[in-house]
C-alpha cells in the first residue's frame, strides 16, 4: 500500500498541512514526492503537491488520489525543504511557498500536452505509443488520462524521450493545425463499423476513410473532404479509435540573435584582490557571503563572469539575479557571450511558454547558468556552486505578496545547503548589507575605481527655492533649461529623470523646502486630498495642513507631485524643437515597448529621454552628456524610513548615466532641500559618509539595521472593523512581547483604501523577541478563520521593504 501526503491548493489556515491519500494501484510505481496530483477534497477535485510517499497513515479511512499531473517531479527534495522553510519564515501558506518556485505555465490554466523530447526519434518509442506522436504530433494530457496510457508515458519521460509542454490558450488558437490518426488496426476499424447502428452514417464514413488511408490526416481537411462535422470526428476519438494531435514549434526568445563570444579579460590588481577569496570559497566548497562593493563600471560583472567560469570548471551551476529593469539585451549579451548556450534567461518579457521552456532547460541540466529576476532564485539546479545578486540593494528582490520573501535570504539559505558562496554586488549597498559587512558577518570586497579611470560626471545641485524667488515658476531651473538648449544645439542627448513613486504626496513649502514631518516618526506626513489633513502612516499622528509655512511663514506651502505627462507638455512649450521620448508605465506596458523606445533613443531618433526610475539603470549610450533630475525630493519625502537611502541610491545611479564614454557628462539635480545629506552626499558620490549619517538616523529612531520590523496590515470593508481589529491585534502583540519591543498603531496604511477596503496597520520594532513568531501565528490563526465568513484580511510581512 502506498500513501501520498499532499499539500492541497486551498490557501487557508485549516488546510495548511499535509493530507494523506491512498495511491491507486495503477499509479503506484509512478507517484513521487515533488509531483503535482489531483485529489478529491470535499465534493471537489483539486490540485496538490506530493511531499512524501509512505506506507502507513494515522488516518483510518483514506480517499484515493485521482491522478498525477506530472510525468516527473517538478520540485526536487531540496526545493521541497526550501518550501517548508519559506512558509515558516515568511508565515506563508505552504501551497504558496511551493507554487512560487514554479514557472507560471505550471500554475495557471494552460493546456497541457505531451510531446517527443527535442531530438528524439519516433522509432525510439514503443510501438504502442507511435500513433500519438507521429509527425511531431502532441497528445492532450486529458486524452492521455482517458486512454489510460500515462504510466507508459512516464516510463518514456523518465528516459528523456517524452516531455510535457504547456500552451497558453491564444497560442493554441493561433495555429489550429490539428491532426487525426487511427489508433487501432484496419480490422478493428471494420469491426467497429459493423457494431455501429445503421443511422451512424457519418461515423462509418470516417472509419471507412481510415481503412483506406491508415495514416494521419489534418482534421479540417478530413472534415471538408467527407463533409462531416468536427464533433463526429471527436466522438470517434473519445472511443479511442482515433486520436487528435497538434503541432507546435519550439520557442526560443533568443533564437535570432547572434552573440559575440568573449573570453576572460586579464584582471586588474583590484579585481584580482577581490576575486581571490571568492575563488577560494568555490574551490574549497565553503559557504560565505561576499559583499562586492564597487561603483558602476568598476569591473564587478567581469568578476561574476570569471567566478562562474570557475564554478562551471568544477562541474557546478550558477544562479545570477539582476533587477528586472536591468535585464536588458546588453546585460544578457554579456552572459550569453561568455557562456553561450549554457545560459538560460528568465525575465518578465518572456511569454509563459517561453519561461517554461527556459525552466525546463534548467531542470534537464541543459544549462549551467541562469540569469534572471527575483524568482530565478528558485531555479531547479541540484549542484549549485555560486549565487550572485547584482544590485543587491534593489527593492524588487523582495516579493510583496505571499510568500513575502527576500531573494537575498533565499540565496543564503540555498547556498548553505550547497556549501557555496553568495556574492552580493552593488555600488550603493543596502544599509543592512553594509552594516553586516562591517560586522564581518559578510566579507567586504571593494573595487574602488572605475575600469577606464573615467572621472565621475560633475554634479550640480540646483536650489529650486532660489528659482521661485527669482520669479521662475516652471519645473525647469534656468540652469537646466540652458544646458538642455546647449545639448540640443550640439546634437548631444539628454536624459530627464522624474521620480514618481508611491501613491501619496507630501506637503512642502516651495519657498524654503520645509516638509511637514511626523514629530514622532521622522517621516513625512501624507496629504489626503479628501480633507485638509495630513497623517502619519506609521503611528497615526494627524495634523491639519498649515496655512503658512511654520519655518518661513510663506503661503506657498502645498502638496507636491508631478507626472511625466505634464513634464512632456511643458517641454513642448519651452523647447518645441526638441524630440522627446517618454518612458513610464503608460508608454511601456506593452511587451517589447521598453526595449523599442530605448533603441529609438540609442539610434538618435530623439534628443531627450524623459522617464521614471525605469530609465535609471542600464542606459549606456555614448551620446548622453546631460542628466537632469527634476525633483530629487519626491522620493525623499515618501512616508518610508528608507526614503533617504533610496534617494541616495537613485541619485547616484542616475548620475552614473552621463559621460560614460568619450564625452564628459554633467548632472543637474533640482531640489527644494539642497542641504539634505542624502542629496549632498549623492552629489559628492560619497557612500561611506552617507552610510555613517544614515546609520545614526536609524539608530535614533529604532529602524533597521538596528531593529527588525514586522508589519501587520488589516483590511475590511467597514472602517470600524478594520480599526477595531487592528486595535485588538496591537493590544495582543503588546501583551506577548517584551518591553523592549515598540508596537505602533493602529494607524491608517499609506494606501488607505484599496477596492473599497479600508486598510490599517500595526508596526512592530524589535531586537530579540523569541515569542514573536508564535504570536504572529496566533494572530493569523485567529483572523484567517474569520476571513472566510467576514471578509476580514490580515497579512503579516516580516522584514517589510515597503511599508504600504
Ligand atoms: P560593473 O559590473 O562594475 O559595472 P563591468 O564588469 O561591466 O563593471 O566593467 C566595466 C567595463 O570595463 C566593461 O566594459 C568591461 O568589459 C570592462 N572591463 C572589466 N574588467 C576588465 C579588465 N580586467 N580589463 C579590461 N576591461 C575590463
Ligand atoms: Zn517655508
Ligand atoms: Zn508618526
Amino acid at each position: 500500500m502506498k500513501i501520498a501526503s499532499v499539500i492541497v491548493d486551498v490557501p487557508a489556515k485549516q488546510t495548511d498541512k499535509a493530507f494523506d491519500y491512498l495511491v491507486p494501484k495503477q499509479w503506484e510505481d509512478m507517484i513521487q514526492p515533488g509531483m503535482r496530483v489531483i485529489v478529491p477534497f470535499g465534493p471537489r477535485k483539486i490540485q496538490g503537491f506530493v511531499i512524501e510517499v509512505k506506507s502507513t497513515s494515522e488516518v483510518k479511512k483514506l480517499r484515493e488520489l485521482v491522478e498525477p499531473m506530472d510525468l516527473e517531479p517538478v520540485l526536487n527534495d531540496e526545493l521541497l525543504k526550501l518550501g517548508d522553510w519559506l512558509a515558516e519564515n515568511t508565515l506563508s501558506f505552504k501551497i504558496f511557498a511551493f507554487q512560487v518556485m514554479l514557472p507560471a505555465a505550471l500554475k495557471a490554466k494552460y493546456e497541457k500536452k505531451v510531446k517527443l523530447a527535442e531530438g528524439v526519434d519516433l522509432s525510439d518509442l514503443p510501438l504502442k505509443l507511435h500513433p500519438y506522436f507521429k509527425n511531431g504530433g502532441m497528445l492532450d494530457w486529458d486524452d492521455a488520462i482517458k486512454n489510460g496510457i500515462v504510466p507508459h508515458l512516464q516510463r518514456e519521460a523518465a528516459k528523456g524521450l517524452l516531455e510535457v509542454v504547456y500552451l497558453v490558450k491564444e497560442r493554441v488558437k493561433k495555429k489550429q493545425m490539428k491532426f487525426i490518426t487511427p489508433l487501432v488496426s484496419k480490422e478493428d476499424l471494420l469491426a467497429e463499423i459493423q457494431r455501429l447502428p445503421a443511422n451512424a452514417q457519418k461515423q462509418k464514413q470516417v472509419l471507412e476513410y481510415f481503412i483506406s488511408h491508415h495514416h494521419e490526416v489534418e482534421m479540417q481537411k478530413l472534415s471538408a473532404e467527407l463533409n462531416v462535422s468536427l464533433s463526429t470526428i471527436k466522438a470517434l476519438a473519445t472511443k479511442n479509435l482515433l486520436v487528435e494531435t497538434e503541432k507546435e514549434t519550439y520557442r526560443d526568445p533568443f533564437k535570432d540573435r547572434h552573440f559575440e563570444r568573449t573570453g576572460p579579460l586579464p584582471l586588474t590588481e583590484a579585481q584580482k584582490k577581490a576575486i581571490t577569496p571568492i575563488l577560494h570559497a568555490i574551490q574549497h566548497r565553503e559557504h560565505e557571503v561576499f559583499l562586492l562593493y564597487g561603483v558602476t563600471g568598476s569591473g564587478k560583472t567581469e568578476i561574476y563572469l570569471q567566478s562562474i567560469q570557475e564554478v562551471i570548471n568544477n562541474g557546478k551551476e550558477a544562479i545570477v539575479l539582476v533587477p528586472e529593469i536591468s535585464l536588458t539585451p546588453q546585460m544578457v549579451n554579456r552572459f550569453k557571450g561568455r557562456f553561450g548556450d549554457m545560459v538560460a534567461v528568465l525575465h518578465s518579457g518572456l511569454s509563459a511558454g517561453e519561461k517554461y521552456d527556459e525552466w525546463r532547460k534548467i531542470q534537464r541540466k541543459e544549462v549551467k547558468v541562469v540569469v534572471g529576476a527575483r524568482s530565478a532564485i528558485f531555479a531547479p539546479f541540484e549542484n549549485i556552486g555560486i549565487i550572485i545578486i547584482d544590485e543587491e540593494h534593489e527593492t524588487s528582490y523582495k516579493q510583496e505578496e505571499m510568500p513575502r520573501y527576500h531573494a537575498r535570504d533565499v540565496a543564503i539559505k540555498r547556498a548553505q545547503t550547497y556549501n557555496c558562496p553568495v556574492v552580493l554586488g552593488s555600488a550603493t549597498p543596502s544599509l543592512e548589507s553594509f552594516a553586516r559587512a562591517k560586522k564581518k558577518v559578510y566579507q567586504l570586497l571593494s573595487l574602488p575605481v572605475r575600469m577606464n579611470n573615467k572621472a565621475l560626471p560633475t554634479v550640480e545641485i540646483v536650489d529650486m527655492r532660489e528659482e521661485l524667488r527669482a520669479g521662475n515658476r516652471s519645473m525647469f531651473s534656468r540652469k537646466l533649461f540652458e544646458l538642455l538648449k546647449d545639448r540640443l544645439e550640439k546634437k548631444q542627448q539628454s536624459v530627464l529623470f522624474l521620480n514618481k513613486r508611491g501613491h501619496s504626496s507630501f506637503v512642502m513649502c516651495r519657498d524654503c523646502g520645509y516638509v511637514v514631518n511626523c514629530p514622532k516618526c521622522d517621516i513625512s506626513l501624507t496629504y489626503h486630498r479628501a480633507g485638509v489633513q495630513m497623517k502619519c502612516h506609521y503611528c497615526g499622528y494627524e495634523s491639519v495642513v498649515p496655512r503658512a509655512c511654520p519655518e518661513c511663514n510663506s503661503e506657498y506651502i502645498r502638496f507636491f507631485g508631478t507626472g511625466t505627462q505634464k513634464v512632456e507638455e511643458e517641454l513642448g512649450k519651452i523647447l518645441p524643437e526638441a524630440k522627446v521620448i517618454r518612458m513610464d508605465v503608460d508608454t511601456t506596458s506593452r511587451k517589447g515597448s521598453h526595449e523599442r523606445l530605448l533603441k529609438e533613443f540609442q539610434d538618435g531618433k530623439a534628443d531627450i529621454l524623459l522617464g521614471t526610475q525605469m530609465i535609471a539603470k542600464g542606459l549606456d549610450f555614448p551620446n548622453i552628456t546631460l542628466v537632469g533630475v527634476l525633483s530629487a525630493d519626491t522620493m525623499l519625502h515618501l512616508p518610508d524610513f528608507r526614503s533617504s537611502e533610496k534617494t541616495f541610491q537613485l541619485l547616484t545611479q542616475v548620475s552614473g548615466r552621463a559621460g560614460r564614454h568619450q564625452l564628459p557628462g554633467e548632472v543637474i539635480i533640482q531640489t527644494y532641500t539642497p542641504e539634505h545629506y542624502s542629496i549632498q552626499l549623492a552629489g559628492q558620490q560619497d557612500y561611506t559618509q552617507f552610510f555613517q549619517q544614515e546609520m545614526m538616523v536609524r539608530r535614533a529612531h529604532h529602524y533597521p539595521p538596528y531593529y527588525f520590523l514586522t508589519l501587520i496590515t488589516v483590511s475590511h470593508e467597514q472602517l470600524l472593523t478594520a480599526v477595531s481589529t487592528t486595535e485588538k491585534i496591537v493590544r495582543y502583540v503588546r501583551s506577548q512581547l517584551s518591553s523592549e519591543a515598540v508596537v505602533l498603531g493602529p494607524s491608517v496604511s499609506p494606501i488607505a483604501k484599496i477596492n473599497n477596503r479600508y486598510r490599517y496597520q500595526c508596526l512592530i520594532k524589535y531586537k530579540r523577541e523569541p515569542n514573536l513568531t508564535k504570536t504572529l501565528k496566533m494572530i493569523l490563526d485567529q483572523y484567517q478563520k474569520e476571513a472566510t465568513k467576514d471578509g476580514l484580511l490580515v497579512s503579516v510581512d516580516v522584514n517589510p521593504f515597503i511599508l504600504m
